[in-house]
């Protein structure tokens, strides 16, 4: 009967630690056209290290990045994980009232000044960022490395941080291509480095999205069919909520996980692909 294949579906899927909130959540997942993936924590390991540390103000690098993980440490962004992780065994100053801007950055209060951790892009709305320390952070971007600049009224400095994209993208994208549906990044990470892993995979990407746009984008995607989209983050809570169906991937954030409709818990991308295959042989038994 249909019930106990829709039950068996989802009881075979969790057994993988493949999640789905019900049967509907089936069978609009046998039926999607497009897959958009974000980029950081999704593609990538999620595991960036910090590579360089350019201080603008002549001070030492330490103190910069002992301020930059204070800052961060409230925060569970991947970028943020990594410089904690770089400052580890160091005394961190302290600072109060740490508040994330999802897709930006993160700010503090430090000695009654606010202290942000954010984006080049975000660095410079907030008039933060010289053109001469813009151009220094072109150059670490184009190494394909994310940059974030540590700042005040002014930048005190650029931390530039690698990741590695998930030595299992490049099948799961072969995968979904096979099933005929068609992979697409979004990220709000920077142009440059978007495109350097878009080049590898050989999807299509946009850059720079802040999360509404990420969401944006998603309303625009569906004009061709059932959109899934995939991502970890707090950022991609919208887009998650706007796709025909959302996928949560990995530890996720609370956020993510309670607005999607499915979750891939093993820290796997192939497991989009089997997700699509999953739904699509339990819909062809049914009907
Ligand atoms: P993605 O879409 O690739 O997962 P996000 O939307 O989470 O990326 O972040 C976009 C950009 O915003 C990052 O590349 C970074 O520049 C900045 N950003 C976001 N969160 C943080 C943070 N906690 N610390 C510093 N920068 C951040
Ligand atoms: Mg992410």
């Amino acid at each position: 009967s249909v019930p106990a294949a829709i039950a068996s579906a989802l009881y075979a899927g969790a057994r993988h630690g493949l999640l789905m909130k019900g049967g509907a959540v089936i069978e609009a997942t046998a039926a999607i056209k497009t897959v958009a993936l974000d980029k950081t924590g999704t593609l990538t390991m999620g595991q960036p290290e910090v590579t360089d540390i350019l201080c603008l103000d002549g001070s030492p690098a330490a103190e910069a990045l002992v301020l930059a993980a204070a800052v961060e440490k409230a925060s569970n962004h991947p970028l943020a994980q990594a410089i904690v992780r770089k400052a580890e065994g160091m005394v961190l100053p302290p600072v109060q009232d740490s508040r994330a801007i999802p897709g930006k950055g993160v700010s503090a209060v430090f000695d009654g000044q606010i202290v942000t951790v954010a984006s080049p892009r975000h660095a410079m709305q907030d008039g933060a960022l010289s053109s001469t320390a813009a151009a220094q952070a072109t150059v670490l971007e184009s190494e394909g490395k994310t940059v974030v600049v540590l700042y005040t009224s002014t930048a005190l400095a650029l931390i530039g941080l690698r990741d590695e994209p998930r030595q299992d993208a490049q099948e799961t994208i072969r995968q979904l291509r096979s099933l005929g549906v068609t992979p697409i990044i979004l990220t709000g990470d920077n142009q440059r480095t978007a495109e350097a892993i878009a080049g590898l995979l050989r999807t299509e990407y946009k850059a720079e999205l802040l999360p509404e746009q990420k969401q944006q984008t998603i309303r625009e995607l569906t004009a061709r069919g059932p959109v899934m989209m995939v991502g970890d983050g707090i950022n991609d809570a919208p887009a998650l909520k706007q796709a025909t169906v959302g996928v949560a991937i990995g530890s996720g954030t609370d956020v993510a996980l309670e607005t999607a409709d499915a979750a891939i818990l093993r820290n796997r991308i192939t497991d989009i692909p089997a997700l699509i295959r999953l739904a699509r042989s339990t819909m062809g038994n049914i009907r």
